[in-house]
C-alpha cells in the first residue's frame, strides 16, 4: 500500500484552505482536492507492504511530534505535477521534527525523496500557474500536534485517504500515559 507521514488540519482550518481551493480554482481550473484529503506531507514513504504498515504504526504510536505553529502566507505553483498550493516556509523547529521523522525512516530501511523539504498544502492539481492578482491572501495560522501515517488508495474517484496511526500528544508524554 501507499504510505505518507502528514499533519492534518482540523475541519475548520482544512474548510478555510477550501475555500482557497474554491478561488483559486476560478481562475486555474483543475481538480479541486476535497477537503477530507487537504493535509501536509512530511514524508512521502510510496509502496509498502502490509507488515512495513504495521510496524511503521506501532512506532509513530510511541513518538511525540511536539506542539508548533505553522504559518501559511502564500500562494505557490508546481509547474511539473501543474499543482497550485498553499504554504509558508515553516518554523525551523517544523523542519528540524521533519528532518528527524526522515532519519528515523531511515531505520526502516526508506528513503524519503525529495531531499528538499518544502512545506505545502495542495489545493488544486492540472491547474494553470496562479495569476498575480485576483487571488485572496493567504494568512492562516494552523496549531499542529500530532503526525498521521496515512494510506492512499487510488479509486476512480481520486485517492482515499485512511488514517492508520497518529503520534502521541505531547501532554501523554509527560504523564507518562
Ligand atoms: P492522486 O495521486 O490520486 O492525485 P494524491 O497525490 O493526493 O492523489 P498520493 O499520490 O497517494 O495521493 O500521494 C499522497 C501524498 O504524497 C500527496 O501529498 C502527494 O503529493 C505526495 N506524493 C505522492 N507521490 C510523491 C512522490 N513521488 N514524491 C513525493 N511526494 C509524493
Ligand atoms: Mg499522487
Amino acid at each position: 500500500m501507499r504510505l505518507f507521514l502528514a499533519l492534518i488540519p482540523p475541519p475548520e482550518l482544512r474548510r478555510q484552505l477550501g475555500q482557497l481551493g474554491d478561488a483559486a480554482h476560478a481562475p486555474c481550473g483543475g481538480r479541486r482536492i476535497v477537503d477530507d484529503n487537504l493535509h501536509l506531507t512530511l514524508a512521502f514513504l510510496g509502496e509498502r507492504s502490509a507488515a512495513e504498515a504495521e510496524s511503521l504504526s506501532r512506532w509513530l504510536e510511541r513518538q511525540v511530534f511536539g506542539a508548533g505553529q505553522w504559518r501559511l502566507d502564500r500562494w505557490g505553483y508546481f509547474a511539473g505535477p501543474r499543482i497550485i498550493w498553499v504554504g509558508g516556509p515553516g518554523s525551523a523547529e517544523l523542519q528540524r521534527r521533519q528532518a528527524s521523522l526522515v532519519a528515523s525512516l531511515k531505520g526502516f530501511g526508506i528513503v524519503v525523496q525529495p531531499r528538499q523539504f518544502r512545506p505545502h498544502i495542495s489545493l488544486l492539481r492540472n491547474a494553470s500557474p496562479p495569476p498575480d492578482t485576483d487571488l485572496p491572501k493567504v494568512g492562516l495560522d494552523w496549531s499542529y500536534a500530532r503526525v498521521s501515517l496515512v494510506s492512499s488508495v487510488p479509486t476512480p474517484h481520486g485517492s482515499r485517504y485512511t488514517t492508520l496511526a497518529q503520534s502521541r500528544p505531547q501532554d501523554d508524554a509527560f504523564s507518562g500515559k
